[in-house]
């Protein structure tokens, strides 16, 4: 039954205004809440303030102190979509009750059923797909708008079942890739108090005007302060007028426009060279005869083989250069000059160091020939490139989106080499800002861990501890941080996280292999096909612990993502290969979105403000950010936690019903049904009534366990959390991911990454335990991207002469309200494709009119909205649309080929090597071609 309530307080008509107006902020309660479906980072304290049960109104808390002396506060953050959240709350767009199709899928017919139909069914399902293909052809992708509860629920699910989960940094691409390669990990974040410390900013593969609402401010402030923002775009970015410079670079240039910083810098002798010389790989030395480092094991027949050289400037020596720090010690390693060497077999050769190589490279890229491939003038590039030079620089790329092109490695590796040039990272004011979800250890545990209660966290942490101390053992020149990032690589790769890459899905069953095999949509310059360096990847083992050929697909559980409208490819390419393979399709939603529309039970979840739930953990802000439960969930919607509760009981009890309860997983571990229930409920640890978890006391104990890992305060519980809204976070704890940020928590200082690195000498995780721009892996040397360049975006899509460039749409929270009828009248009200107006003349198309988008792939309609921010050959689509909003539902994503670039499946090889969000393919979707042409008939 319908329960008709949450209504906004309905005011009499001729009301006197002001009575109106007191009548409207009157309140009884108010709580602490936030916005956990993914606005990362997020993480605003807001009041949502009730009135007889019903939330009135809702607003920025403020609550947040002064961390460090001079730096303004984080206060007040917030934004318009986290104000109106209520709306969303109470939207059309809400779903209520399970529901079951009828008809053919994407038909749109339904049927309202009973959880315990919907249950059993399902359950029937899972259990015909085990017995049928294996518990790994259940299938679930990570989706980024999961609550704390979806994601606890559905890990605990998979990993007691035994289905796959794709890599969520793939699977959505806000991966870093030249980050990686760079530094062997890619999410270096500061806190966002940290830009106020910046002399020069860069808003670059950002807008953070529409994305960053909350935390603007500090580019303001460090503005006022003096620093320099330069936003660097090819469309003159809602961003660009709140800075000093705007540059207008060429779609996808913007390595060259990076590398031509980079000359300048070594033209003017404005190089940091104590910063390169200890914190990079550039003094080390490269053989001239294969272009490999010279290593031990060239020189002694028990040499070490990744005993990495370099030149001593004051013995003209060659010297080994430590692999424990960072420290140089007595040794000035050269950054010029060549040496011969005699190998172990009696020849000479000559090697030098790689700042030759560069210097060498950067010759190509003089600002004026720089100039002439990313349009920006040579006088630009040499005026900011002094300016990073003197200054503490930093680069904003929320969430870095250079990585969503194909070749955004080489971007990304051009910046770092800049910012590595000139002493640009590891201190207060500096760096690069990827994204990162960690801090908060009790969450992982809540999904990992047997049973409830202190000791099994205790025993968990130690039993880390050692594995992490053991691998020390192996190799004593590791720190912690190294470590526990080897130890996570040995997890991921034996199949212990659970997780995996999406490419062996897409590749063998959603039909990706074609496009990725279709040449001319791929670099030209590379000298293979796709399928040739996929075949060498599979053959040489790279891949080798991680399911590569996953059984037939046969149950599809989306539980806080949405496939369908963010998958590259889309509707096109999932719903024509991967449907047709899939048996049972649920999606757990709390509105109906594309994927949901396309599945056979939709289970309604709750929303924000009716479970609680935590802000995703992140060193932007430092806090652990409470969302409480505000309202009771809307008609029949239920926590993903009691969700996958009653899946388990479910199946359970349909396994014993079936007398099949027990079965063997593809490692040959076996495996039982008929206690799913009583292992989920953590062996009834925290069972309620017998039947549901309680989420108080989880959530309880999840912040307690963190406390045991160190990074929540002694005396932080739910009660405190409840009452201020927030914690913040005093130690990184025990994940690889927190680790990598290589910096202490300071309680009074804002946070800066890679500290530990440039201040303690720490060494980096990567193959030479140095920021490496040198790779001189076969294949990148094949590619002659063994070091930063340019290259032009291949032709994905095919040979049309617009690019398409996008980001998150201004009046979204990612994709999650971008129906809001409140968030739909403040634009245009559906979706639409920025355009430049001589383009459109060209076409004969007029703003608003409705035109045709096209490339090889496909094509969808749309109106167009006429604006000269748009360069000439540029169209705009930002993201987050529903298909659903387009003509035949078919949406952007439709068209996107979702290439990877080959060399990305590239390991054995030091640091290239997978682990949970880090280095593996993503599909690129950034500078996809197409065509515009007006629709005549
Ligand atoms: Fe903050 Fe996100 Fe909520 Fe906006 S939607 S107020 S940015 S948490």
């Amino acid at each position: 039954m319908a329960t008709p309530i949450r209504t906004r307080p309905p005011h009499a008509h001729g009301e006197a205004t002001e009575s109106r107006y007191r009548d409207r902020f009157k309140f009884d309660r108010a709580v602490f809440a936030s916005h956990c479906i993914d606005c990362y980072p997020g993480n605003c304290p807001y009041r949502v303030y009730l009135r007889d049960g019903n939330i009135a109104f809702e607003e920025q808390a403020g609550t947040l102190p002064v961390i460090e002396a001079g730096v303004p506060d984080m206060n007040p953050m917030g934004c318009q979509k986290g104000a109106g959240w209520s709306h969303t709350l109470n939207g059309g767009e809400r779903l209520r009750h399970p529901v079951r199709r009828v008809g053919e899928r994407g038909s749109g017919e339904w049927e309202r059923i009973s959880w315990d139909q919907a249950c059993d069914e399902i359950a029937d399902g899972i259990i015909d797909a085990i017995q049928e293909q294996g518990p790994e052809s259940m299938i679930a992708l990570s989706g980024c708008n999961m609550s704390t509860w979806g994601v606890t629920g559905r890990t605990r699910f998979f990993s007691l079942i035994g289905g796959l989960t794709t890599d969520l940094n793939a699977e959505m691409n806000d991966f870093s890739p030249g980050h990686y390669l760079t530094y062997g990990k890619f999410d270096p974040v500061s806190s966002i108090d940290d830009w106020f410390h910046a002399d020069v900013f860069f808003i670059w593969f950002s807008n953070p005007a529409y994305t960053r609402i909350p935390h603007q401010h500090y580019i303001t402030e460090a503005r006022y302060r003096g620093a320099t923002i330069v936003t660097v775009a090819p469309d003159y970015s809602p961003s660009a007028m709140h800075a000093d410079y705007y540059v207008a670079v060429k779609p996808g240039t913007d390595a060259a426009f990076a590398l031509g910083m980079a000359a300048a810098v070594i033209e003017e002798g404005l190089v940091h060279e104590r910063f390169v010389k200890e914190q990079t790989d550039l003094p080390l030395l490269v053989r001239d005869d294969t272009r490999r480092f010279l290593v031990e094991a060239d020189l002694r027949d028990d040499g070490h083989p990744e005993q990495f050289y370099w030149l001593d400037a004051r013995t003209g020596d060659i010297a080994p250069a430590p692999r424990a720090t960072l420290d140089t010690g007595d040794v000035d390693p050269a950054l010029s000059g060549d040496v011969r060497v005699t190998l172990r077999d009696g020849a000479t050769i000559t090697a030098r160091p790689v700042f030759q190589h560069v210097v060498q490279r950067l010759a190509g890229y003089t600002p004026e020939k720089a100039a002439a491939m990313c349009g920006v003038d040579a006088a630009t590039i040499r005026e900011l490139a002094r300016k990073v030079a003197r200054g503490r620089t930093k680069t904003l790329g929320s969430l870095n989106n250079a990585g969503k092109y194909y070749h955004g490695d080489l971007i990304e590796r051009s910046q770092l080499l800049l910012l590595a040039l000139t002493g640009n990272w590891g201190r207060k004011g500096t760096g690069v800002q990827a994204w990162i979800a960690a801090l908060f250890d009790g969450w992982l545990m809540g999904s990992a861990k047997p049973v409830a209660g202190p000791d099994i966290v205790k025993m968990l942490h130690g039993g880390y501890k050692q594995f992490v101390a053991a691998v020390r053992e192996e190799d004593p020149t590791m720190t912690e941080e190294l470590a526990t990032i080897e130890f996570t690589k040995r997890s991921a790769n034996n199949g212990a996280t659970g997780w995996v890459p999406p490419v062996f899905l897409w590749y063998n069953h959603a039909g990706y292999d074609r496009n990725w095999n279709q040449a001319s949509w791929h670099d030209p310059s590379m000298p293979r096909t796709f399928d040739s360096y996929y075949n060498e990847a599979l053959e040489r083992g790279w891949w080798a612990g991680v399911p590569q050929r996953a059984t037939e697909p046969r149950v599809f559980i989306e539980c806080g993502g949405n496939a369908l409208r963010r998958t590259r490819g889309g509707r096109k390419m999932l719903l024509t290969h991967l449907w047709p393979k899939l048996k049972t399709i649920v999606t757990m939603d709390y509105r109906m979105s594309a994927t949901a529309l396309e599945s056979d039970y939709v289970l309604p979840i709750a929303a924000q403000y009716e479970k609680i739930s935590f802000g995703i953990p992140s060193t932007h802000t430092l806090n652990l950010t409470f969302c409480d439960k505000v309202v009771e969930p809307i008609d029949e919607a239920k926590s993903e936690l009691e969700i996958f509760g009653l899946l388990c009981q479910a199946i359970a009890r349909r396994a014993k019903e079936r007398g099949f309860v027990t079965y063997h997983d593809a490692a040959g571990t076996e495996r039982r049904l008929d206690d799913l229930w009583e292992r989920y409920s953590y062996n009834n640890g925290y069972a309620r009534n017998g039947s549901a978890i309680d989420e108080d006391a989880l959530a309880d104990d999840m912040i307690k366990d963190t406390i045991v890992t160190g990074a929540l305060p002694e005396g932080s519980d739910l009660g405190k959390v409840r009452e201020q809204g927030f914690i913040r976070f005093t130690g990184l704890g025990m994940n690889a991911r927190a680790l990598g940020q290589a910096s202490d928590i300071e309680p009074d200082s804002t946070f800066a990454p890679l500290r530990n690195h440039t201040e303690k000498k720490y060494p980096y995780p990567t193959l030479t335990r140095r920021a490496q721009f040198y790779i001189d892996h076969d294949w990148f040397l094949e590619a002659d991207e063994h070091l930063p360049r340019h290259k032009d975006a291949p032709k994905a899509g095919g040979d049309y002469p617009f690019l398409i460039t996008s980001g998150h749409n201004r009046w979204s929270v990612h994709s999650a309200n971008i129906v809001n009828k409140l968030m739909l009248q403040t634009h245009r009200g559906e979706p639409h494709l920025v355009m430049n107006p001589a383009d459109a003349a060209a076409r004969d198309i007029a703003d608003n009119e409705v035109v045709e988008v096209f490339n090889d792939m496909g094509s969808y309609r749309t109106p167009v909205k006429l604006s000269p921010s748009a360069r000439p050959g540029q169209v705009i689509m930002y993201n987050g649309w529903e298909p659903y909003q387009f003509p035949n539902w078919n949406g952007p994503s439709d068209i996107e080929p979702g290439m990877i670039k080959p060399l990305h499946l590239a390991g054995g090889y030091g640091h290239l090597r997978y682990w949970p969000n880090e280095w593996q393919p993503a599909p690129a979707c950034r500078g996809t071609r197409a065509g515009v042409r007006k629709i005549t008939r």
